[in-house]
C-alpha cells in the first residue's frame, strides 16, 4: 500500500502554491516530481563528489566511477538486465535515436520493412523516417484495433519476412493502453523481426523484466521515473549492442585510435557514451530506482489503479466529458470537455491550480484516429491523491459553462 500522506512530505513541489493554491500535478506522464532523496543526490554531486568519470587517479574520481558502476547496476537490477546491457543516454529519445542511426541505418536496406503504430510518440516515429530515408526501408503501420490498441492479432495481420524491426510502446502515452509485449515480441522473433520498446510510459509504473519479455531494445527516461532530466537509458541485448555503430563519436569511448584514422573502440556500454556523462544525473538516478524499488512497483501499480477506477467512476457521471480511453491499464486519463477547447480548459484548471496537458501530446498522427485535434490529458503518479482526482472532476463538472467560470 502507498501512504501518500507519508509520501508528500518526500516530494518539495508538493507544497508550491499555483495561483494562491495547492498545486495538483496531473501531469506526470509528461514529466514526475523529485523526492528529497534525488535532490539530495544531485547535490551530493555537485557538493561533495565533483569530479569527471573514467579520467582521473584521484579520490572523488574513483567515488564518480564507483557510483556510475553501481547506478549501472541498479538500473540493470530494476529491469533485469544485465549491467553491460545498460546505456546511458540523454533520455528516451536519445536512445531511440541511437538504435535507429546505429543499428537501422547499418543494417536495413531498401527492401526491408519497419512496423510502428498510429499511438506512438513522436520520438518513436521521427527517427524511423530517418531511417527509411537513409535506406529506403519502409515505415509501415500496424493498425490499431477499435479501441485503439495494438494487438497481437493485428500485427498477424501485416507483419512479414520483410519487417525488420518491430518498433513500439510499452505503454502508449496518449491512450495509456499496456501492449502485450511478450506475445508481440514473440510475433516480432518468429519473423525474424527485432522488437525495439519505447518503455517511456511503462517503466516508471510496471515491473519490467526485459528477459521474460525477450525485448531486444528498451529505452526510458530519469525524469518520467522520479529521476533528474537529461538522464535516460537504453538497453540492448548485448550482442546487439556489439553490432550497432555509436551515434556520437569522441572521449572515452576509444581504446585505441591513429593518425590515420584507425580506431579501436570499447566494449559496449561504453562504445556509446563519448563525451562526459551526464553525471548528476546519473547520481539522481539512482536514488530515483532505489526511492521505487523501496516502494515496490506492484504497490505502485495497485495505487494507480485504484485511483484510476475512481477518476474514471467520477468522471462518467459528467454528461459534459469525453473520455477516450476508459479501459486503459496505466494511470492516463485522456479527455475532452464537450465544446471546450482542451488548451482553454487546462487554462482553466491552472487557475485552480492543477496542471493538465493538452494538446496532441507529441503523437500527432493519433488525432486521426481520435478524430479530434486536441485531448486533455491527466496523468498520474506515486504522489497522486484522491483529493487532486476531487479536485479535477470538480473543475470538469463547470466545464459546460466554461467561458462563465473562467471570468467568475
Ligand atoms: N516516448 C513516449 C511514449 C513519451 O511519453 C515520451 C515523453 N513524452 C518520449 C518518448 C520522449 O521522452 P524524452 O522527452 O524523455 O526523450
Amino acid at each position: 500500500m502507498i501512504d501518500t500522506r507519508k509520501i508528500a512530505q518526500d516530494f518539495p513541489m508538493l507544497r508550491k502554491m499555483v495561483n494562491g493554491k495547492r498545486l495538483a500535478f496531473l501531469d506526470s506522464a509528461s514529466t514526475t516530481l523529485k523526492p528529497q532523496s534525488v535532490i539530495d543526490g544531485v547535490v551530493e554531486y555537485l557538493t561533495e563528489t565533483t569530479s569527471n568519470s573514467h579520467r582521473g587517479d584521484y579520490q572523488t574520481a574513483y567515488e564518480v566511477d564507483v557510483r556510475v558502476d553501481e547506478t549501472r547496476a541498479a538500473v540493470a537490477r530494476f529491469i533485469n538486465a544485465d549491467k553491460d546491457e545498460i546505456v546511458f543516454t540523454s533520455g528516451t529519445s536519445m536512445s531511440i535515436n541511437l538504435v535507429a542511426y546505429g543499428y537501422g541505418i547499418k543494417h536495413l536496406n531498401k527492401d526491408d520493412e519497419i512496423l510502428i503504430t498510429q499511438a506512438e510518440h513522436a520520438s518513436n516515429v521521427l527517427p524511423w523516417f530517418k531511417v527509411s530515408e537513409h535506406t529506403g526501408a519502409k515505415v509501415n503501420y500496424i493498425p490499431l484495433d477499435e479501441e485503439g490498441r495494438l494487438t497481437a492479432d493485428n500485427l498477424r495481420k501485416v507483419v512479414s519476412h520483410k519487417t525488420k524491426i518491430v518498433a513500439v510502446a510499452h505503454v502508449t502515452n496518449v491512450m495509456g493502453f499496456l501492449v502485450d509485449l511478450k506475445q508481440i515480441a514473440a510475433i516480432a522473433h518468429e519473423f525474424g523481426a527485432l522488437i525495439v520498446v519505447d518503455g517511456a510510459q511503462s517503466v516508471p509504473h510496471f515491473p519490467t523484466d526485459v528477459k521474460d519479455l525477450d525485448v531486444d531494445f528498451l529505452s526510458f527516461s530519469g525524469h518520467k521515473m522520479l529521476g533528474p532530466t537529461g538522464i535516460g537509458v537504453l538497453f540492448g541485448k548485448y550482442h546487439l549492442l556489439q553490432a550497432m555503430d555509436p551515434l556520437m563519436m569522441g572521449g572515452g569511448m576509444s581504446a585505441r585510435f591513429d593518425m590515420c584514422g584507425d580506431i579501436d573502440l570499447m566494449l559496449p556500454p561504453v562504445k556509446f557514451e563519448a563525451g562526459t556523462l551526464n553525471l548528476e544525473g546519473v547520481f539522481g538516478l539512482k536514488k530515483a530506482i532505489e526511492y521505487l524499488e523501496d516502494l515496490g512497483m506492484s504497490n505502485i501499480v495497485a495505487h494507480e489503479d485504484k485511483l484510476r477506477a475512481y477518476a474514471i467512476s467520477e468522471l462518467k457521471k459528467l454528461e459534459n466529458v469525453i473520455v477516450y480511453n476508459e479501459k486503459a491499464e496505466a494511470g492516463i486519463i485522456t479527455l475532452n470537455l464537450k465544446g471546450v477547447f482542451a488548451q482553454d480548459a487546462s487554462t482553466y484548471f491552472n487557475s485552480k491550480g492543477i496542471a493538465v496537458r493538452s494538446g496532441q501530446h507529441c503523437a500527432k498522427i493519433l488525432t486521426d484516429f481520435l478524430k479530434t485535434h486536441a485531448t486533455i490529458r491527466m496523468s498520474m503518479y506515486v504522489y497522486t491523491t484522491k483529493e487532486d482526482i476531487d479536485l479535477f472532476v470538480d473543475a470538469c463538472k463547470k466545464g459546460g459553462d466554461f467561458l462563465d467560470v473562467y471570468f467568475e
